[in-house]
């Protein structure tokens, strides 16, 4: 069986950075905000969100109006859980379908809400990538965010570093320069390597 290496972090600390190294060094990358993303481009699941969430959540063409999703829900917490509820079990549908036709010993699955949404339960293990508020938010800015005020709403409706690493089973700090961060993210890989692939041998005994 495939382990499951959660892969989580604020909003611009570095989460994808660090997923795409995993993938070059052939390590199965799920996305779980991208299956998200997916899932709520379905006409089915975007008739389901306007009828909890009203028909402004939808743009002339019938489609999901992102923003406007956004928006409501980082402005509001019982609207995110509100989300959650809908969308967690297609997550997981997609997710479990994932990993059933992998052959590997461990594969990542990055996921911005994973602890805020309790999907951390379901993780073998946990990797936390850290960088603080400010030099994300320099960052996210840099990379061209498009509403850098939803910005602030996501940080308030996300877990703080401190919790993040209390659940952490390996931390990833990146406040440093892209070198620092790939030669911390190896390290993590390869104790991961180590771990999974030794777990296998003694399981095919
Ligand atoms: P989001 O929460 O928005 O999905 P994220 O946690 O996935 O963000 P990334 O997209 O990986 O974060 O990184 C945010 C931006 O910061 C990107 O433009 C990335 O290239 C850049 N970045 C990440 N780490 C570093 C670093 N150590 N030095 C310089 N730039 C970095």
């Amino acid at each position: 069986m495939t382990a499951r290496i959660g892969l989580t972090g604020g909003i611009g600390s570095g989460k994808s950075t660090v997923a795409a190294m995993f993938a070059s060094w052939d390590v199965p990358v799920l996305d779980l905000d991208q299956v998200g993303r997916e899932l709520t481009a379905r006409a089915d699941v975007v008739q389901q969100l306007a009828a909890s969430f009203g028909n402004d959540i939808m743009n002339d063409e019938g489609k999901l109006d992102r923003k406007a999703l956004a928006r409501r829900v980082f402005a509001d917490a019982e609207a995110l859980q509100r989300l959650n509820r809908l969308l967690h079990p297609l997550i997981w549908q997609r997710e479990a379908q994932w990993l059933a036709q992998l052959d590997a010993p461990f594969a990542v699955i990055e996921a911005s809400a994973l602890i805020e949404s309790g999907e951390i339960s379901r993780m073998d293990a946990v990797i936390v990538v850290l960088a603080d508020a400010a030099l994300r938010r320099q960052r996210v800015a840099a990379r061209g965010y498009p509403d850098i005020a939803l910005f602030d709403d996501i940080i308030r409706q996300q877990v703080d570093d401190e919790q993040r690493m209390a659940v952490a089973d390996y931390r990833i700090d990146n406040q440093g320069d892209l070198a620092s961060l790939e030669a911390q993210t190896r390290g993590v890989y390869e104790v991961l390597n180590r771990h999974y692939s030794l777990d296998s041998d003694r399981c095919r005994d």
